[in-house]
């Protein structure tokens, strides 16, 4: 053991000793208090400890894989219409304990309730999608493709898949994946972050509950040491990730070394161009929502608005108005529309990029440096950056936190070229009265998901959801008809029920 490691371990003991609650894993329908090591979970709004998350390792893994794995026969077999059963009752139980989630997720991620609730509701519509899979799992038939042949497809489940998930939606991203894994057939492993993981245990009972079979759904809690474990398993056939691109990237390539299926989405600048003909008091509410809703931690977020023409200064000015009369504030506060960011590290990251965008020659319109609410917590406010650009950090690079770049551009076209620019593409937005601008801009944008007069356009549960360039790795998008394409395997059925001889022919078989 070298001293890091003893060091590790001794916090770990006090840790272990000290907090009030320790937060475990789900193994084969229990839970399970082994841990190579632990770390504390913070409250993001205070900075205290309010729990010890244990971490896994390759040994916890392997456990959760084969409790998945022999699991899987039995629920692969149960009809889909039970398994729709189990997560309608499982809909019903998440409505039931909402305020649970909610709980745990303002504890941990420091968003305020309003926020938390939302999270919940949109990972709900999943669930509900899932329940629709007698329809998404429709296979097709050709009748009589040759004399007497017919063809037909089955969609069949893949075994054990694992999803990794990021802090920001402890919650949501999780209901992303599982319900459809689950839904299609499959046994699923989650890795929850491991700073705000007690919301992944709340789901976990409730899938009990709602009359799961032990082994189908478990979780492994820690870091990159049981994510490399998934990514190397054996018996894990398909990845799950969304998190930052730099580990989007690491986990696909490793994933794919082992040749499972990968789907890995990562994370974003999105762009919201602002043209001349816009309502402007309109555009500037939804930027401010857009872009300093969850502290700027979602990655949907609105990072950059790209005023067009002349817009500029208005906009600019409804959004500091906008941006002062937000209350900052924990989620204990119910009047409270912006929380802390998760921790110190992203704060000190957050108050890095406003320096530099300031030393890089950028305009400090708005410095949410000054909104520490009285030093507790991980506070920053609002901060808007006029006159950012290509080539300054606090333009390229994403910074999840509370900060709004203005970036200015002559005309559309100038805009899109901008965003086509831009090494992400998750989201891009557009404020317009303009039908044929915005046309054009759906065309012409390369990014996964636009909004046309929606500042944040996640698609509904019937979509799918997923960026382009750097915003994912793999091919296939999360939840909606790529969702279930993703979390099955198909089979194509070429059959013929003679009644009389066809004789011998060593020709390639054709209709002809
Ligand atoms: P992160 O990449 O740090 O962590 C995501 C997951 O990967 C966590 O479970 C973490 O434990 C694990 N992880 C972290 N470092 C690792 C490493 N080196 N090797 C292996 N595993 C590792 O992301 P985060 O800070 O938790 O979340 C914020 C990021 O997620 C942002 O970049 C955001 O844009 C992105 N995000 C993307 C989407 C999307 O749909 N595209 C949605 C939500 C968040």
């Amino acid at each position: 053991m070298t001293r890091a490691d003893e060091n590790h371990t001794h916090t770990a003991e006090i840790l272990l000793a000290q907090a009030e609650r320790r937060v475990g894993h789900w193994i084969d329908g229990a839970l399970v208090e082994e841990e190579r090591s632990a770390t504390a979970v913070h409250d993001p709004a205070t900075g205290e400890v309010v729990a010890a998350v244990l971490h896994g390792d390759a040994g916890t893994v392997d456990r959760a894989v084969q409790a998945g794995a022999r699991a899987f026969p039995a629920w692969a077999a149960t009809p889909v219409a039970k398994r729709v059963a189990i997560l309608r009752r499982f809909a019903q139980l998440l409505e039931r304990d909402e305020e649970r989630i909610v709980d745990a997720i303002c504890r941990e991620h420091g968003k305020v309730r309003e926020d938390a609730a939302g999270e919940v509701a949109r990972g709900l519509e999943v669930v509900d999608l899932a329940c629709s899979a007698p329809v998404m799992l429709k296979g097709e038939f050709s009748d009589d493709v040759a004399r007497g042949v017919d063809t037909y497809s089955l969609r069949q489940p893949l075994g054990v898949c694992a999803g990794i998930t990021p802090f920001n939606f402890p919650a949501m991203v999780p209901l992303w994946m599982f319900p459809v894994a689950l839904v299609c057939g499959n046994a699923f492993v989650l890795k929850p972050s491991e700073r705000d993981p007690s919301a992944s245990l709340v789901l976990a009972e409730l899938l009990a509950e709602a009359g799961l079979p032990a082994g189908v759904f478990n979780v492994v809690q820690g870091d990159r040491v049981v994510v490399d474990a998934l990514l190397d398993h054996a018996g894990v056939a398909a990845v799950s990730f969304v998190g930052s691109s730099p580990v989007a990237r690491y986990v696909y390539e490793r994933a794919a070394s082992t040749a499972k299926r990968v789907q890995a989405l990562g994370g974003a600048k999105n762009h919201l161009v602002v043209l001349p003909d816009a309502d402007l008091d309109r555009a500037a509410d939804a930027l401010v929502g857009a872009a300093f809703g969850s502290t700027g931690q979602r990655c949907m977020a609105i990072s950059v608005a790209v005023a067009v023409g002349d817009v500029a200064e208005p906009l600019i000015e409804r959004l500091r108005l906008r941006a002062d009369a937000l209350r900052i504030g924990p989620a204990s506060d119910a009047e409270a529309q912006m929380g802390p960011l998760v921790n110190g590290q992203a704060k000190r990251r957050v108050v890095g990029y406003i320096e530099r965008g300031v030393t890089d020659g950028a305009r400090l319109v708005r410095d949410g440096r000054a909104d520490a609410n009285g030093g507790a917590g991980h506070f920053v406010g609002p901060t808007i950056v006029d006159g950012v650009a290509p080539g300054m950090a606090v333009y390229d690079d994403e910074i999840f936190g509370p900060v709004l770049g203005v970036a200015r551009a002559d005309s559309l076209e100038a805009a899109i070229q901008l965003i086509n620019d831009n090494a992400y593409g998750n989201g891009a937005a557009i404020f317009t009265e303009s039908g044929s601008a915005a046309r054009r801009f759906q065309r012409e944008v390369q990014a996964g998901m636009i909004g046309i007069n929606i500042p944040i356009p996640v698609p509904v549960g019937s979509y799918s959801f997923g960026g382009w360039k750097d915003s994912l790795f793999g091919d296939q998008h999360l939840y909606g008809p790529e969702g279930f394409a993703f979390y099955t395997r198909n089979k194509v059925v070429t059959a013929r029920w003679p009644r009389e001889q066809a004789g011998m022919s060593l020709a390639f078989p054709s209709g002809r």
